[in-house]
């Protein structure tokens, strides 16, 4: 092993490939059109890819380790050996127990064997999902071959100087579920005895081995903390050849710092974008053998960096602990950021040049290097100061009218002109019967939808033509409900491939690009939008289609918008002003719509937040701030409406504990949530809280082909029931029907209203 300082680094690279290439061979292996040596040898193409990417830009490390063909979790999931029994049981023929085929078989589940896969979390405050491990009585630990010991291996004899990624066995644990009784830390020392011999594998071929461990930028009980400690000494004092790098990003240290700076690894990194206050702190109480990797580079987002500010950080850092001591690094896993800036052909070239993707941060990071070195030129650094100056005040992005505006909101225009009492005798005239039903928004989107917007687009089809047909699926998706017997009806987002996206769209302050993927889960990769400028309407968005749909029907049509934070949440964001700042901005926007919606005679309008809990922070002291400008936000988009117009929000998830005060402070007449799956269990934070409003919460999951029965809803009804008066209880799915069949729709709505008829009947 040739021993090479960690000068530059990235916490690890995407691993989908610049042209999805990983999603295209996966498919394809899941379809048996390629076999499972074409498959690995499509993997190793890519990593090695990634790894001549990082070696090219000059980086003095490659990242191994970040590859997965699924999720990183779930493979040290298999590292571990701790496969829930139901993946094993049947392991009879080969085809099923190799392990790339076991991972997505705990990642996808088993149909034909009816096994249910495991469940999915958000990974602390990203779009990323990762696979959450299960720890049972009946779980085994026997240590098994891994991928990330071959890939370190290979990249060692490649040439490569591998600095493999694995993460922590205490971010691993806190992550993981118990069932049952049981208490997965008991089986801390056997996890750090497999970690001690992996790594003890790993140090044949690399120098430093980085162990992500972002729980501590998170609130710790004492427990974990004390096991913290013993857990890292313990890897520490067995390590021979290499370094451990302990790897924090995503926030700051604070309390926790202490830890960290006594664990004895060798190096710390820390997430300086996210969490620069802790620069000083830590620099000052470095212990002298320790190594600061200093994450300049923002690895979440796709702005090009600002190589000043990046360079003065790490001057202050060298002035405390000396160069030697200075490793420059991307803030975390450019696993969140799309791959490469050069695949863009369609964003303008002034845009493209105020964007940095995870190839073009690779060599940020080189440069900052040679920057404080003194190896490239001063003009070099000017160049850049001058394009951060003319991103900041280019008359693309600086709207003085928006920024006006903004300003000069006024409180009494996040409330409603009545509360929820008084609006509700006003709604009165919307006729509606005692348990109202109705569905999320979207209906199922057919191949021929996905076809015609995708020739529209290209201009393959007029404008005229795309109407028409557009026309005709409302028409019929109107029949279908008023058929079914719905009582609020929705036109069923045809024209919509995403909810997010369709906005940004038709917003001034939003650009897209072709191929900015992003791994979401497995193989679902996301394109979010991208925020570089204030934000305003262009004309109305979305009133031409509900008009036209409310034409088709006596009932309410309810008009759909998305929500000011789920367009914030699921977009990359400018980094020039405060979130919470271009939410309002967003917020306004949609706030003439709802306006608009109005004049044109619409009498329900929903406003969907999807995502407001994704966006909270990752400590909980942090949270109320956030919370109050995300429900600001909503109150101001949807406040202007007359009391009259009944306001309906939908969340997409069932755990509300923690919010539901804010929750309450959304005052839209009508919340539907996700609570299939709970069987209603949700409800009791309703009721406890007394929450004043009406809440649908959903009656089947609308992720499972799965039919309910008419008995089964009538059972989750009665259940509600226990909890909600039945003046205030509303009926509806999960959430939107987009990624269904229509079959199944309907027989499932079917029996949702049947189900309501015996319950009305029954009063
Ligand atoms: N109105 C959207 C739909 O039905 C809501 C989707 C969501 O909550 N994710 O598709
Ligand atoms: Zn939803």
């Amino acid at each position: 092993m040739t021993v090479n300082t960690l000068k530059s680094h990235c916490l690890g690279f995407p691993r989908i490939g610049s042209n999805r290439e990983l999603k295209k061979v996966t498919e394809s292996y899941w379809k048996n059109l390629i076999s499972l040596d074409e498959l690995l040898a499509a993997a190793e193409e890519l990593k090695q890819k990634n790894w001549q990417t990082q070696k090219n830009a000059g980086l003095s490390h490659v990242a191994t380790g970040d590859f997965s063909f699924y999720d990183h979790i779930l493979d040290t999931t298999i590292m571990l050996g701790a496969i829930p029994p139901r993946f094993t049981a049947n392991c009879n023929t080969q085809k099923n127990c190799s392990e790339i085929d076991l991972a997505f078989r705990m990642a996808r589940g088993d149909v034909r064997q009816n096994i249910p896969a495991m469940q999915m979390m958000k990974w602390f405050d990203t779009n990323y999902h990762y696979i959450v491990p299960e720890f049972s009585s009946q779980i085994l630990l026997p240590h098994r071959s891994c991928g990330i010991v071959r890939d370190t291996k290979t990249a060692a004899q490649l040439g490569f100087s591998p600095k493999p990624v694995l993460v922590g066995p205490m971010t691993y644990l806190a992550l993981s579920k118990n069932f049952g009784n049981f208490d997965r830390w008991q089986l801390l020392d056997n996890v750090i005895e497999i970690y001690q011999s992996v790594l003890h594998e790993l140090s044949e071929s690399a120098d430093w081995i980085q162990l992500d461990e972002p729980i501590l930028c998170t609130d710790l009980s004492n427990e974990t903390k004390n096991t913290f400690q013993k857990t890292y000494q313990k890897l520490n004092d067995n390590l021979k050849n290499s370094k451990i790098l302990l790897a924090t990003y995503f926030g700051t240290l604070d309390e926790n710092l202490e830890l960290a700076l006594s664990s004895g690894c060798a190096g710390l990194h820390l997430d300086l974008v996210r969490g620069n206050s802790q620069l000083d702190s830590v620099a000052k109480r470095l212990p002298p053998e320790m190594i600061f990797s200093a994450g300049v580079v923002d690895g979440r987002n796709i702005w090009r960096t600002d190589l000043s500010s990046a360079l003065g950080k790490l001057w202050k850092i060298q002035a405390e602990i000396g160069r030697e001591r200075v490793v420059i690094a991307s803030s975390c896993s450019l696993l969140h950021c799309p791959v490469d800036l050069n695949n863009e052909t369609k964003i303008d070239s002034e845009l493209k040049n105020w964007m940095a993707f995870s190839v073009q941060k690779c060599d940020e990071i080189v440069l900052l290097s040679d920057l404080l070195d003194g190896k490239v030129s001063e003009k070099i650094l000017e160049e850049n100061v001058q394009l951060i100056q003319q991103r900041k005040t280019s008359p693309r992005v600086v709207d003085e009218k928006v920024q006006k505006r903004c300003v000069s909101v006024q409180p009494e225009m996040f409330r409603r002109n009545e509360n929820y009492s008084e609006r509700k005798k006003l709604q009165q005239h919307l006729n509606l019967p005692l348990l109202p039903t109705t569905t999320i928004g979207s209906f199922p989107q057919t191949n021929e939808i996905r076809e015609t917007r995708r020739k529209f687009r290209n201009g393959e089809i007029t404008q005229t033509q795309y109407e028409s047909f557009m026309q005709n699926i409302i028409t019929d998706v109107v029949r279908k409900q008023e058929e079914l017997g719905l009582d609020v009806l929705v036109h069923g987002e045809p024209e919509r491939n995403d909810m997010v996206e369709y906005f940004g769209e038709q917003l001034n302050g939003f650009c897209f690009s072709e191929n900015g993927w992003v791994q979401s889960y497995g193989n679902r990769y996301v394109k979010p939008p991208i925020i570089f400028g204030d934000i305003s309407r262009k004309q109305p968005m979305t009133v031409a289609w509900i008009k036209f749909a409310q034409s088709q029907t006596a009932k309410p049509m309810k008009g759909m918008l998305t929500g000011p934070v789920t367009i914030l949440c699921w977009s990359f964001v400018r980094d020039d002003i405060p979130r919470a700042e271009v939410c309002r901005q967003i917020a306004l926007a949609i706030r003439d719509e709802v306006a608009d919606l109005e004049n044109a005679g619409i009498k329900i309008i929903q406003i969907d937040e999807a995502a407001l809990r994704e966006g909270l922070p990752l400590r909980k002291r942090d949270a109320d701030d956030y919370l109050t400008w995300a429900t600001d936000a909503f109150c101001l988009a949807s406040s202007g409406a007359d009391s009259r117009t009944q306001i309906h929000t939908h969340i997409c998830y069932s755990e509300v504990n923690s919010i539901i005060r804010w929750l309450a402070r959304m005052d839209a007449d009508v919340i539907s949530i996700e609570s299939s799956r709970s069987g209603m269990k949700i409800l009791e934070v309703f009721q406890e809280f007394e929450y004043p409003n009406e809440i649908g919460p959903g009656v089947y999951d609308i992720h499972s082909p799965r039919v309910p029965s008419k008995d089964e809803i009538i059972g989750l009804l009665k259940k509600a029931l226990q909890y909600i008066p039945k003046e205030r209880l509303w009926v509806n799915p999960d959430c939107g029907l987009k990624t269904r069949e229509w079959n199944e729709t309907l027989e499932s709505l079917k029996n949702m209203i049947e189900a309501v008829l015996h319950l009305r009947n029954e009063k």
